[in-house]
């Protein structure tokens, strides 16, 4: 007796996907094709071809986070379609924010009193934080200098010319001019002395590196700091200072508490850290914290009330996600102080318990830093070849059992030229 009955399309569930017409025709590659497919062979076809990129938890290149614990993939994918921008829909969204940048704020030792709320914004990343950071420096010095009938056409910012690019790419945008402190022979990052000699009336900032992306080292805010302080007293000028600590804002303050580099500092009015780097998060989070209201002038600051009652904005873009922001949140009450600074110090931990970088065999290796620590916990390899560099970061995994992609150690720095950026 037949107890089941198949319906007449019933081959459909059985079809092998390899063998479906959607895997025999070839796809237009630059245009939408015109017919629709199902889903599971989309599936399969985007999945296939993912397949060629690199695994990003061997991915030796960033310092950019790859793994999070599942409970908070799970928060991920339970907001992954929730719109940041749209704070009265998702108030809970904006409260963790504020949070966030409290907490940050805190950390770096922002003057902000215990019934008083911190001035910054989560961002897509450093990049973006910089940009704004940049922003309200140069509105600042041009109110100035129109108050003093001066000429406010010429701005300039000052840096070491290790930085990131993500500076360059705000003096071109913002048409504020980069001096660059040239870098020397065995040593490279910014000397403070030179920076503050190339300082002038036009000069919106001063901003140093508290982990340079070549090679890890913090430069001497706190020298920066003093020796800007006489200038300003000299000239009158006041020439504020910004730290870009897109890597080293969360590896100071648990390895190196005494060490002032943050809003200790007088001159220091902004900080950027990214979220998705020590901060322990997936790609998509920057912070940038200001020292207090005065420092971000009123008129960059949006209000928007479409979306219901008002509410403050002063990011570039509009809509983005939210995930990001749980995500660090999830990090900072899940860790607490105690574990970023455990999970910093292992991250930390060399072989010989000393040295600043972590020895990379190999024939054309060679490990050099100019300063001893304080500096980011990054193993540095530098090649005369480009070739030899991506042997390193795409097949060769330098991965030891010490190096816990959680602990973010598989930072890697790589330069393709001797002596240049790797000291
Ligand atoms: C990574 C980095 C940036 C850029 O940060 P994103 O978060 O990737 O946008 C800026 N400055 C420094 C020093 C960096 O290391």
């Amino acid at each position: 007796m037949v107890l089941t009955t198949t319906k007449s399309d019933s081959e459909a569930p059985l079809r092998s996907t390899f063998a479906s017409r959607y895997a025999r025709t070839s796809l237009p590659r630059f245009k939408i094709p015109t017919e629709a497919m199902p889903k599971d062979a989309a599936f399969q076809i985007v999945n296939d071809e993912l397949m060629l990129d690199g695994n990003p938890r061997l991915n030796l290149a960033s310092f950019v986070t790859t793994w999070m614990e599942p409970e908070c993939d799970k928060l991920i994918m339970a907001s992954i379609n929730k719109n940041y921008v749209d704070m009265d829909e998702y108030p809970v969204t904006t409260e963790l924010q504020n949070r966030c940048v409290n907490m940050i704020a805190h950390l770096f030792h922002a003057p902000v009193g215990d019934d008083e709320k911190a001035i910054g914004v989560g961002t897509v990343g450093s990049s973006e934080a910089i940009m704004l950071a940049g922003l309200a420096f140069k509105r600042k010095w041009q109110a100035k200098r129109k108050a003093q009938c001066k000429p406010c056409d010429r701005p300039n910012i000052v840096t070491g010319a290790n930085v990131q690019v993500c500076w360059e790419k705000f003096a071109r945008y913002f048409e504020v001019e980069l001096k660059e402190v040239k870098l020397s022979e065995g040593c490279y990052i910014m000397d403070p002395a030179k920076a503050v000699e190339m300082v002038d009336e036009n000069t919106i900032c001063i901003a140093a590196i508290l982990g340079s992306t070549l090679t890890g080292e913090f430069e001497d805010v706190k020298l920066l700091n003093e020796l800007l302080m006489k200038k300003n007293k000299e000239t009158g000028w006041d020439t504020p200072i910004h730290v870009d600590a897109a890597s080293g804002g969360f590896i100071a303050p648990f390895l190196w508490p005494e060490l002032e580099w943050d809003f200790r500092l007088p001159l220091v009015k902004s900080i950027n850290v990214s979220g998705h780097k020590y901060g322990l998060v997936y790609a998509g989070v920057g912070w940038i914290v200001w020292r207090s209201k005065d420092d971000l002038p009123e008129e960059l600051v949006f209000h928007i009330n479409y979306l219901g009652c008002d509410q403050p904005t002063f990011t570039l873009n509009f809509s983005k996600g939210s995930f990001q922001i749980i995500a660090q949140y999830y990090q900072f009450i899940r860790l607490g102080f105690e574990w970023m600074l455990k999970s910093v110090k292992i991250g930390s931990a060399r072989e010989d318990g000393q040295k600043s970088c972590f020895k990379i065999e190999g024939e054309q290796s060679q490990n050099r830093r100019c300063s001893p620590p304080p500096a980011l916990p990054v193993p540095i390899w530098a090649s005369r070849t480009s070739t030899a560099v991506g042997d390193v970061i795409t097949r060769k995994p330098y991965v030891t059992e010490k190096q816990v992609a959680y602990l973010r150690t598989e930072v890697f720095r790589l330069k393709t030229e001797w002596g240049v950026g790797c000291c």
